[in-house]
């Protein structure tokens, strides 16, 4: 069964914020659309933020993971300091005392992560914001555990179930947040935060299928 080692794998967390900031324009202008387009702008300065203090130093994982998610936490505005702050701290400490992690292991930490997000937030899946893109990744991760599936089929379902929450989003009202201002209005275009969400949940699948060991 491949596995991903904690130790020496924080790089990760630099990959998935190099992803961010790559769709910083992007992910403002989406939620320039119904929102006040401030998306990409926040989540690329707090990405960038811990990718430089992590830069050059030898970390694990789960290390990464909570540096990432102190920085969100501590020094950004917004919605998303707060969400995604929680999230990654939850998810790290989910896997703090793992020497490897597999696929329920991997489940596990995003099931944390989720956790996160819910005591920050009352959003529901439907309400187009992250959590359309966060939950059925979780679900899809936690099903490919109790199936025996491997790592990389894993990894693959889990990427895909975020980018298919993603676009479903296009069709739904927004019920929590600054969009839900506009009821109806909200409809026909993606939300950020499930865009910016199915991003870092896919680099982090990529990032975890590149260095699997068998
Ligand atoms: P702000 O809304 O303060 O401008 P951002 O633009 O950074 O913050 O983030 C907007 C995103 O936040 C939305 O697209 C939505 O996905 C997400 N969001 C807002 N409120 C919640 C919530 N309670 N739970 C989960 N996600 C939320
Ligand atoms: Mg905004």
């Amino acid at each position: 069964m491949a596995t991903l080692r904690n130790a020496g794998s924080g790089a990760i967390v630099s990959e998935i914020a190099a992803v961010i900031v790559e769709n910083r324009a992007y992910l403002s202008e989406i939620d320039g659309r119904i929102g006040d387009g401030d998306h990409g702008v926040n989540m690329a300065k707090g990405f960038s933020r811990a990718a430089e203090r992590l830069a050059g130093r030898e970390t694990s994982l789960a290390e990464a993971l909570d540096a990432l998610g102190q920085v969100l936490m501590s020094e950004i505005g917004g919605s998303m300091g707060p969400l995604y702050g929680m999230m990654f701290i939850e998810t790290a400490e989910a896997i703090e005392d793992a020497e490897t992690i597999d696929v329920a292991k991997f489940a596990s930490m995003l099931r944390a992560g989720l956790a996160g997000v819910e005591s920050v937030g009352a959003a529901k899946v439907g309400d187009k914001t992250m959590l359309d893109a966060l939950v059925p990744a979780v679900e899809t991760a936690e099903a490919a555990a109790a199936e025996g599936k491997d790592f990389p089929e894993a990894l693959a379902a889990t990427k895909q179930a975020a980018i298919d929450g993603r676009e479903r989003t296009r069709d739904l009202v927004a019920k929590i947040g600054r969009a839900s201002r506009l009821g109806e209005r909200s409809k026909g275009v993606l939300d950020a935060g499930a865009t910016s969400c199915s991003l870092i949940v896919g680099a982090l699948a990529d990032g975890i299928a590149a260095r699997l060991d068998r």
